[in-house]
């Protein structure tokens, strides 16, 4: 039985599923999940999951029955070991095959870890993406304990508020000269510095992971500046690398991740991808988004073309992140970014222009903020430096 089959079950796979069907689609979908659970949302496992504020049931994407009634099958525990894309068949892991008319990979992405011989496989080393990833970690969340942090981006960070808000000694290491270095100006890496220190976390910038030291568990961390730092247990936010080797090893053509076409299709124009693996163009180069957003709408967008609407990707990227009581909301892409303007609403702000054009805001519990900017950069609205930095500014008047 031919019809669309759809590798890996997060987000971009259930936002496919979902808009095949809200399309008309009424042939045959898999899903090809390698976890034992039906698709769920990632973003709060390193907030409130973790936290212990939010049930294991609501972190679903669609109740376990929306698979049956809509006559999507969910293939789980299971792989995508080869993909022949001559005769449209991939191979499971449990031998079957499937044929397929579109094929759209939502591998996703895989936590870089560290190598074993600075102690990278000791028990106790944690990182943070599946749902067995905090299940495995959540009892050692106790106060008292003491929890080392590796890495000062988005996953560390917000690890590190939970363990401290549960009454945990946490010290974070960032080897780069300051935390969110890859995704924030320092102005917005100064206040989440501020926010860590005042609640309690150690942070240290600058400074490398030389070893991690222990038997079979975890019990240190030695640092390149000589510092020895006791550990109970380690998370390793470090970044991620694209899920690409299937479709390398089917011939596909990958550069950091699938390289795919503004429609979504990649070198075989029958296999198509979407989500945190997918590689689109973007300038003069390639951009694959990191985010719960770009999931899905390249999800739904890969869902239309695979029926012929032939639409381009342009994306309206935004990210959030919850850190004790602050929320943290970005709009647009900062890279590039020339001047940065700090302004002082309900929390704080911070705005990123490119030649005079602006392109992110950072806002840290400042939705109103948020909101603005991101519809100010959306409707590429024209604001300046200056207009930004005068309080006095009505910006929402420069939405009309
Ligand atoms: P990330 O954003 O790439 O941050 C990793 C950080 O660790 C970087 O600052 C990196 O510095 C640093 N680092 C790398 N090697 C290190 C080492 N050996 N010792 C100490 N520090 C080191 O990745 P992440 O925080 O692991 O997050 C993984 C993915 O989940 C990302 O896609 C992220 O965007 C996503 N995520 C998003 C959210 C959100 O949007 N709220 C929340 C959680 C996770 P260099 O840049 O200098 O290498």
């Amino acid at each position: 039985m031919s019809g669309i089959v759809i590798v890996g079950a997060g987000q971009a796979a259930a936002s496919m599923a979902a808009k095949l069907r809200a399309l008309g689609y009424d042939g045959a979908i898999s899903v090809i999940g390698a976890e034992p659970v039906p698709p769920y949302q990632r973003p709060p496992l390193s907030k409130a999951y973790l936290l212990g504020e939010m049930a294991v049931e609501r972190l679903t994407l669609r109740a376990d029955t929306w698979w049956a009634e809509n006559d999507v099958s969910l293939h789980l525990s299971t792989t995508v070991t080869a993909i022949d894309p001559n005769a449209q068949v991939v191979t499971l892991s449990d031998g079957d095959t499937l044929d397929y008319t579109e094929l759209a990979l939502c591998t996703g992405a895989t936590p870089k870890r560290l190598p074993a011989a600075i102690g990278g496989a000791l028990g106790n080393v944690f990182t943070v993406r599946n749902l067995a990833d905090v299940d495995a970690m959540r009892a050692l969340f106790v106060p008292g304990k003491r929890l080392v942090v590796i890495g000062g981006g988005y996953i560390g960070l917000e690890a590190a508020a939970v363990a401290r808000k549960l009454g945990l000694e946490v010290t974070l290491i960032e080897a780069a000269p300051r935390i969110l270095g890859r995704v924030a100006c320092a102005q917005t890496a100064d206040a989440i510095r501020e926010l860590h220190r005042a609640h309690g976390v150690e942070i240290i910038e600058g400074v490398g992971l030389t070893q991690l030291t222990g038997d079979a568990q975890v019990s240190g961390a030695e640092l390149s500046d000589g510092r020895k730092i006791t550990a109970d247990f380690v998370i390793v936010g470090i970044g991620v690398t694209p899920d690409d080797e299937i479709a390398r090893e089917a011939g596909i053509i990958c550069e950091n991740g699938i390289a795919v076409d503004l429609h979504g299709r990649s070198s075989d124009r029958h296999i198509w991808a979407a989500g945190d693996c997918a590689a689109f163009p973007s300038g003069a180069g390639r951009l694959r988004l990191e985010s719960v957003g770009n999931a899905i709408d390249m999800g739904e967008l890969v869902a239309q073309n695979m029926l012929g609407a032939a639409c381009d990707y342009s994306p309206k990227p935004w990210f959030w992140s919850d850190q004790f009581d602050a929320k943290l909301q970005i709009a647009g892409l900062n890279a590039g970014y020339d001047q940065v303007i700090t302004r002082q609403g309900e929390g704080e702000s911070f705005w990123y222009f490119r030649a005079g054009q602006l392109i992110a805001v950072d806002a840290i519990s400042d939705a109103r903020a948020y909101m603005i900017g991101k519809r100010l950069i959306e409707g590429g609205k024209p604001v300046t430096p200056a207009q930004v930095a005068d309080p006095d500014t009505d910006l929402k008047a420069l939405l009309k």
